[in-house]
């Protein structure tokens, strides 16, 4: 236990100044985990000051609208957190008073709240003698004891939260847990760890035996998908456009778009798009024109996504009334959550429009 006092040390004197440091909040706690999966803290920082104002308390959140969260949320990307985090605060509303649930056993059946953040709500809110183990723990502690064994298997994962648990400080498992990460995310960093300065030096077996590069080991590169959509932009004569809202459990989860083909190949040829079944599906008039006015390329963690931006136009133009689309103005479309590759689009033609 006493192995890693240095760093909760390290921790008091040196921990970046966030506002959800200090609380034992459980809402505002579990609102931070939630925007920093996957985020860094510079990116999620506004969001976490924009939701806490805007929904101070669990209750406010939970009876917000799908699409009041949704717009606020909008650029953060992993959409599905959004969605879970509002069913847990209706949950937490309607099941338990709007009280979080205070025990570590409890709070992982809640949607969206996994192992690592049961931990840290459990330990920070609760006094909870529970390990945290994120990106920053796994590399911290396979280096620290040289372990080989890979962090992305079911085995490995079991292994280094057997390894925190044993290390956790029963008297202050809060601090401990927040020292550790903070502490693998400045100082035994991914790349370029600070070793030459570390104050965990002398107890560091990877460092001893000169093979910090080498730790955390993995196992797998993740496969990364290509795939190719068209949105087609219809501009009307009276400046409107069809959207409509996604509700298919996947990427971009209810969040609006432009109707979208997706095809195998990428494309800039017009013909391509027009012999497509859902294009003929969609619109039953026969002179359409297509232009392909922008392009762009958008990273995500398992897909690389090569998007055309289509505008369609000709007389009358109107999608077939067994579809979900809504027609809107062009002008009302920043009222509505929708992708970020959708409002880069926007911005590049807004102006013009
Ligand atoms: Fe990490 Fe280097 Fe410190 Fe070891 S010596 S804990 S590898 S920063």
């Amino acid at each position: 236990m006493s192995t890693l006092i240095p760093v909760i040390n390290w921790y008091k004197k040196n921990k970046r100044e966030l506002p959800w440091r200090d609380t034992s909040n459980p809402y505002l706690i579990w609102l931070s985990e939630i925007i920093l999966q996957q985020t860094k803290i510079e990116q999620g920082l506004p969001y976490y000051l924009k939701f806490a104002e805007k929904y101070p308390t669990i209750v406010d959140l939970a009876n917000a609208s799908t699409d009041e969260i949704m717009k606020l949320w909008q650029g953060l990307g992993y959409y599905s957190r959004a969605e879970n985090m509002h069913r847990t605060a209706i949950k937490i509303k309607e099941e338990y008073g709007g009280k979080f649930p205070n025990i570590y056993n409890e709070l992982i059946t809640l949607k969206g709240i996994g192992s690592y953040t049961a931990a840290a709500i459990a330990s920070i809110a609760f006094n909870e003698p529970k390990a945290v183990v994120d990106g920053n723990v796994f590399r911290f502690l396979s280096r620290l004891f040289a372990v080989d064994t890979p962090i992305d298997t079911s085995k490995g994962k079991k292994i280094f939260e057997e390894i925190a648990q044993e290390l956790i400080n029963p008297q202050n498992p809060g601090l401990h847990n927040q020292a550790i990460m903070e502490f693998g995310s400045q100082v035994c960093k991914p790349k370029q760890p600070l070793c030459a300065t570390c104050i965990m030096q002398l107890q560091c077996k990877s460092l001893q035996l000169n093979k910090v590069n080498q730790f955390p080991v993995k196992q797998n590169k993740t496969k990364v998908k290509n795939r190719y959509l068209n949105y087609l932009f219809i501009e009307t004569e009276n400046k409107q456009t069809y959207i409509r809202q996604r509700n298919d459990e996947g990427i971009w989860n209810k969040l609006y778009e432009f109707p979208v083909i997706e095809l195998d190949i990428r494309t800039d040829n017009p013909i391509h798009i027009i012999n497509s079944p859902t294009f003929k599906s969609l619109f039953k008039n026969k002179k359409i024109m297509l232009d392909l006015v922008f392009q762009n390329k958008h990273q995500l963690s398992h897909q690389t996504i090569f998007a055309n931006f289509w505008k369609v136009s000709g007389k009358n133009i109107k999608i077939a009334s067994n579809t979900d689309f809504t027609m809107i103005s062009i002008n009302e479309i920043n009222s509505f959550a929708i992708p970020r590759l959708l409002e880069r689009f926007l911005n590049s033609i807004l102006p013009k429009v």
